[in-house]
Order: structure tokens, then sequence, then C-alpha cells
């Protein structure tokens, strides 16, 4: 268990794939990961799926898991060769149900901190703005060490 006044930080991911909640879980049972990379996951249809409480460590940002609070939208990605030989690419594919989703995700991240008396100034950004060397080629490299995560500018947008 952590406490809310530890969070500085809520942000913002891509599945880098199409495969729903099932599979993406399955995934991360391969990785041996014991806690979900997520707190909430939201599909294509704008569904989201609580899968940790706020209160309690996930795995989404290697480094900064303890102080962050991590949504994440299924997509982000597009095939740009065959469906044999797949070359994703990073894409904002967000649906505009799972749009209002993250919002609604965002607001009720914000209003359990402000509940359990947060006072951090909460910085609302995507994956890659954790990192700090971007080579801005786009290419996805392997599952959610993806560069681009989560395909569009959420330091802007939110
Ligand atoms: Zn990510």
């Amino acid at each position: 268990m952590r406490t809310a006044k530890e969070i500085k930080y809520i942000a913002i991911h891509c599945s880098a794939g199409f495969g729903k909640r099932e599979s993406i879980e399955a995934f991360w049972k391969t990785k041996g990961w014991k806690s979900p990379g997520y707190h909430r996951l939201i599909e294509v249809d704008g569904t989201i799926h609580k899968l940790l409480d706020f209160s309690k460590t996930s795995n989404g940002v290697l480094g900064f898991n303890e102080q962050t609070i991590n949504i994440c939208y299924v997509g982000g990605v597009e095939n740009k060769g065959t469906t044999q030989q797949p070359i994703w690419k990073a894409k904002d594919t967000r649906t505009e149900a799972q749009k209002t989703a993250l919002k609604s995700c965002i607001k009720e991240a914000q209003q359990w901190l402000q509940k359990n008396a947060n006072t951090n100034k909460i910085i609302i950004q995507g994956h890659r703005d954790f990192s700090p060397d971007l080579n801005k080629n786009g290419i996805i490299e392997s599952w959610e060490r993806i560069k681009e995560c989560p395909s569009f500018d959420a330091k802007k947008e939110y």
C-alpha cells in the first residue's frame, strides 16, 4: 500500500495493440508481473476496466510507479505492414468514447487524490514524457517499450 500523498503523476498510456483486457493480462502474467500494468484500462468502445485501486502500485512507468497513477487506452498503433509481417507504427487511435473515458478516469483519479489530502501539483503526462531519450522514429520496438506511448501529446491535452 502507498498513501495518496506520495502521488505526483497521472501517466497516460496506450496498449500498443488491439488485444482485449484478457490478452493484455495474460501478457503481464508471462512477464511474471505481480501487479497490473495500469490502474485503468479503456477499451475501444470506451468501457473502463478498474484493474487496481489507486492506493496500490501498478507497473506502468519504470522507476516512477510509486508516485504514479497509470491509465491506458487500447490502441495507439496502426499496422503499416501486412497481416503476416506487421510493422507497427505509433498512431493516435483514440475513439471519441475513449477520449471521454480518459477524461473521466483522470477526473476520478484527481477526486481520489483530493479526498485523500494530496496537495501535490499533479503532473498529467504521457508515458513518453518520462523518458529522456526519444529518437522520435515512431517505430514500436516491443510491447510497452513503445517510444511514442501514448501516441499523442497528453501533456498538452490534459
Ligand atoms: Zn506506456
